[in-house]
């Protein structure tokens, strides 16, 4: 297999060993970073020297560049004290959550406020430990969300954005493209409704492409037709979410790690009426405090927990849906260029089982979506019952299963039985067998529904209608293509700051 990478990363259930090239890149792109390359794998440790200084000189055993970064941004980062007086911890606002959208609402807020004060809190020691650390990180260009939708409109604007981004911080990622293959004359007919989405929702380059197109982009690939999309890429989000965390430092903002917030509630100053009080106080598990003038939570899997604790309604309740993604014998790597995607089935929020290359060189197949037994749980042995009895007893949860009693139980199936997931594969790639695929990593989304089974698609704000509606925002449903919408959304949560609080 030659020689290995220096980047290590920790995804949930192991470490993983990137392509040299990743390596090459992250050396070009950041020169004050060493990276000590390791012949032999499977060792998960890097070595990464801080050649400037700058974080501090000794070598760091860390495990990725996105490690590095995220030690930047919370070595600093005081943890919360306990023993810090109330008035030490006021802020104009805080930003509940350090997950991509967070930190991009964060990073947006600051940018525009500069002379207001913000603090970010998170409860986890870093930063995008959940959905936006675990996912398939594509940059999606926007194709098939219901035109004139939120998602639809956000996705477009955010990938522009992100590629700007990129661009100026030089944040390694790769336009290669996607395919979305139609293997049979039904998904055949398919194609032409994707297409007309993709064209209504303004997405660029999007075309139609034979069979030997198809051979031609990916020359392992089999299809009758595709819709082809130059503009999807792929990036590392967690890797990103932590650059906006680095510009939200630089401008002055706090980030509390290990904060898990446990409560809002008004504080005596609320009720003099002076607009300029830090009449919120937000309490944390583990005894913190801290006050502010207005709250916005973008807290992923537990967004609905988060809303409640301000008097929002139950709904749309938050059900976690693990995605377990397969790993491509690396031998066979190369039999895929770009993104290779099924035609979805609409039913279904899911894109379906794809082909999706890495920054670090590996190859993801997947994600399948099965209820995860824990909000955060990345395996089955994850198991919260507060969780899961909290899924199950929800009306919603329990109608979903029985109308897609069939679908559930397959995908089980799968998950325990990988082999059964390569018929799957080798409709798109024929040349795979069962000694290429292995277990790989997972994610869980955070999947918003109604009580009556409905999932939710688009992305939802609300502020309640209590006495803290006033002051508190939160972004409910931030499902994919979230990362890649993450500035836009960061943008439309500024401007609902705006008009809703006066702000
Ligand atoms: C398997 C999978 C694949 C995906 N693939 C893609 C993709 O390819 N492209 C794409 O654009 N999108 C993709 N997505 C979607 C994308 O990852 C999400 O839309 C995005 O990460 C959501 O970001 P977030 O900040 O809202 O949530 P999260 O990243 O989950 O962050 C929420 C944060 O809030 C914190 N938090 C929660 N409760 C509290 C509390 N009480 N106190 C303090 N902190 C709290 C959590 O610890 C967490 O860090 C995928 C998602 C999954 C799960």
């Amino acid at each position: 297999m030659g020689r290995k990478v220096l980047i290590g990363r920790t995804f949930g259930i192991g470490t993983f060993i990137g392509s040299r090239s990743y390596a090459d890149e992250v050396e070009g792109v950041h020169p004050n970073i060493e990276v000590s390359r390791i012949k032999k794998d499977p060792d998960p440790s890097i070595q990464v020297r801080n050649l400037a200084n700058k974080f501090g000189a000794a070598t760091l055993g860390l495990r990725n560049l996105r490690g590095l970064l995220l030690s930047q941004n919370t070595t600093k980062d005081a943890r919360f004290s306990s023993t810090s007086t109330a008035a030490q911890n006021k802020f104009d606002v805080v930003i509940v959550g350090g997950g991509i959208v967070g930190m991009a609402t964060a990073r947006e807020l600051i940018m525009k406020h500069p002379n207001m004060t913000f603090a970010v809190l998170e409860k986890e020691p870093n930063l995008a430990a959940h959905q936006s650390g675990h996912n398939s990180g594509v940059i999606h260009a926007g194709i098939y969300y219901t035109p004139g939708t939120l998602k639809a409109k956000l996705c477009v604007e955010g990938f522009l954005m992100s590629y700007k981004y990129f661009d100026e911080k030089k944040i390694p990622y790769k336009r290669c493209g996607k395919l979305i293959v139609a293997t049979n004359s039904d998904e055949v007919k398919k194609l032409d409704e994707i297409m007309r989405k993709g064209v209504e929702n303004k997405v660029p380059g999007l075309e139609i492409v034979d069979a030997a197109k198809i051979k031609e982009i990916e020359p392992y690939c089999r299809g009758l037709k595709a819709v082809w999309s130059p503009n999807t890429g792929i990036v590392d989000w967690g890797l990103v979410t932590n650059y906006y965390a680095k510009d939200f430092k630089e401008l002055g903002g706090q980030i509390f790690n290990n904060f898990p917030v446990s409560g809002f509630s008004e504080t005596a100053e609320s009720s003099n009426n002076d607009e300029n009080s830090h009449c919120i106080r937000v309490t944390g598990a583990k005894g913190q405090e801290v006050r502010a003038q207005y709250v916005v939570t973008c807290g992923g899997l537990q967004s609905d927990r988060l809303a409640q604790m301000s008097g929002c309604s139950i709904e749309p309740k938050i059900v976690p849906f693990r995605g377990e993604y397969l790993l491509l014998n690396p031998a066979k790597n190369h039999m895929v260029n770009g993104n290779i995607y099924p035609v979805p089935d609409p039913r279904f929020p899911f894109l379906g089982v794809h082909f999706t290359p890495r920054m670090d060189g590996s190859v993801w197949l997947g994600p399948n979506a099965i209820l995860a037994f824990k909000r955060e749980g990345y395996g089955y042995t994850d198991v919260n019952l507060t969780d899961l009895l909290d899924a199950i007893r929800f009306k919603g949860f329990r109608k979903l299963a029985l109308k897609y009693v069939g679908f559930g139980v397959s995908e089980v199936v799968k998950s325990i039985f990988i082999s059964k997931q390569l018929k799957e594969l080798q409709k798109f790639i024929p040349d795979i067998d069962a000694s290429d695929i292995r277990r790989g990593p997972s994610g869980v989304r955070a999947q918003a529904m109604d009580s009556n089974g409905n999932l939710v698609e688009d992305f939802v704000f609300d502020s309640g209608s209590g006495p803290l509606s006033k002051r508190i925002l939160h972004c409910r449903n931030a499902p994919s293509p979230g990362a890649t919408s993450s500035l836009a959304i960061a943008k439309v949560i500024a401007d609902k700051m705006k008009n809703q609080f006066n702000f």
